[in-house]
């Protein structure tokens, strides 16, 4: 049986038919992600765990007592989400040995719904990249052309999904890691609302922007694994307490929408006309069909990356000092020098270089003679970007927009231009900043051989309805 691709809803028929077991589906991919162990997904395998977790499940199955509404559907997870006796090291090397001590809360409710957990898989340095080639584990190669990137920074879980190492994988998305790397490879990626899910046991990055996400082949997937994941945790205080609705359940339905579309975002200098023609003509279509699509200035399109950069450095500064080399990790250098020469030698050893640059960029913008000139100005660019986002959604249900100016490019590419990688998130990063759920659609296919999406943004907590005009859009095929 052909499980690659295979959605949970047919899956579970198969399972309750016999047609085939956890064990077998285990094997089946422990099988798939040998032999493409090349494309560097999987950082750690947890294989003979998986297979005797999925034979505890085909005997609940067979005694009746099985229920999860993840029955063996089988995860991989990103580098920076914990998993309880696991290791998880977010791409760094800094955090090589790293064994974590508790489980995620969103993992915690996987497991509760009889999911089983295949492996970890590769990622930029503590989530800050956009290809996947800042880990300090090696590069993920894109699935389909193994010459480009598969986007980042949950490029492995982007690759593992399309290449059918897994059936879903969570990511996180601080600024695009989850949407972008599910447009390059081809699959749905969706960031929640912030707060949507509990941030507890997601290694932090920038914990203003943070929120785990879901990359998968099929809407219905996502749907079903964010009711699992979605709700309350005493362990996250910014998680939210909104009612968490049945997303599976009621993702049937249908309507006319109203839509928004940025000028400034469609007609981008730096969007590649192929991708900006497609789009273009993507909207024709909406109308024709009776949704409304309107398109809006963004005067302050050119200020979102900017900020955004500014912002999360900030945070990411101060987030990265607890590893010190003590609290956490591998200490490589054990001198008898003074503690700053310590902190020093083994910081500098290991953390890679983007993520230097980072914290001393996020340094820079909060030493007091700069604080007010790039900190407090970033602080009111995201206000300024939230209000006017949020007055949108007084009017449209949905904006939509590209994921990313280009398509999957080619390793290398953009490696020595750290400015040209980070201007590339000038889409994704308006949902981190303004808490706004927003989701990857893989919609089209570009001319070089490979496929691209399209982002759809919805106001605060209506993933409910965004998932709905995804299920729409995803099945008019256009
Ligand atoms: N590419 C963005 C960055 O490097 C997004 C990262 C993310 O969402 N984790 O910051």
């Amino acid at each position: 049986m052909d499980l690659s691709g295979i959605p949970v809803s047919r899956y579970h028929e198969a399972l309750h038919r016999g047609e085939i077991t956890c064990a077998a589906t285990v094997e089946y991919f422990l099988h798939r992600i040998e032999q493409a162990r090349h494309l560097n997904a999987y950082l750690e395998v947890f294989g003979s765990e998986a297979l005797e977790q999925a034979r505890k499940l085909d005997e609940q199955r067979k005694k009746g007592t099985a229920t999860g509404k993840l029955h063996g559907v089988v995860f991989s997870l990103k580098d920076v989400i914990c998993y309880k006796n696991h290791r998880a090291t977010a791409g760094s090397r800094i955090l090589s040995g790293f064994t974590s001590p508790y489980s995620a809360t969103a993992v915690e409710r996987l497991l509760k719904e009889e999911a089983i957990i295949i492996g970890r898989v590769n990622c930029d340095e503590f989530g800050m990249g956009s290809s996947n080639e800042n880990s300090a584990y090696g590069k993920v190669l894109h699935p389909i052309d193994e010459t480009r990137v598969p986007g980042g920074s949950s490029g492995g879980s982007a690759a593992a999904v399309k290449a059918g190492l897994c059936m879903i994988s969570l990511g996180s998305d601080t600024g695009g890691s989850v949407r972008q790397p599910a447009d390059f490879c081809g699959i749905i990626g969706l960031k929640p609302t912030y707060g949507r899910i509990s941030r507890y046991g997601l290694i932090a990055y920038a914990s203003s922007f943070d929120q785990i996400g879901i990359l998968a082949n099929h809407i219905e997937d996502v749907a079903l694994t964010l009711e699992v994941m979605a709700g309350a945790d005493p362990n996250d205080s910014t998680s939210s307490h909104n009612q968490v609705p049945e997303y599976s359940r009621l993702l049937q339905g249908s309507g006319k929408f109203n839509i928004a579309c940025f000028h400034e975002a469609i007609r981008h200098p730096g969007l590649d006309r192929e991708m900006a023609e497609k789009i273009s003509h993507f909207i024709r279509q909406l109308k024709e069909q009776g949704h409304r699509v309107d398109i809006l200035p963004f005067e302050l399109m050119d200020y979102v990356a900017p900020a955004y950069y500014i912002l999360t450095t900030a945070e990411a500064s101060s987030n990265l000092s607890r590893y010190d080399a003590i609290k956490y990790g591998n200490r490589r250098h054990v001198g008898e020098d003074d503690i700053t020469t310590f902190y020093k030698i083994n910081r500098t050893t290991g953390f890679g270089k983007e993520v230097k640059r980072r914290i001393m960029l996020g340094t820079f913008v909060l030493s007091a003679g700069y604080y007010d000139a790039y900190f407090t100005k970033a602080q009111k660019v995201r206000k300024l970007v939230t209000d006017k986002i949020l007055s949108v959604f007084k009017n449209y249900d949905f904006i939509i927009m590209p994921n990313s100016p280009v398509p999957a490019f080619k390793s290398g590419e953009k490696t020595e231009d750290p400015i040209t990688m980070y201007l590339a998130d000038i889409y994704t990063v308006m949902a981190n900043m303004t808490g706004c759920p927003a989701i990857s659609l893989p919609l089209f296919q570009h001319s070089e051989g490979i496929p691209f999406g399209l982002q759809v943004m919805a106001n605060r907590f209506n993933e409910l309805s965004l998932l709905r005009f995804s299920k729409q859009l995803l099945e008019n095929n256009y």
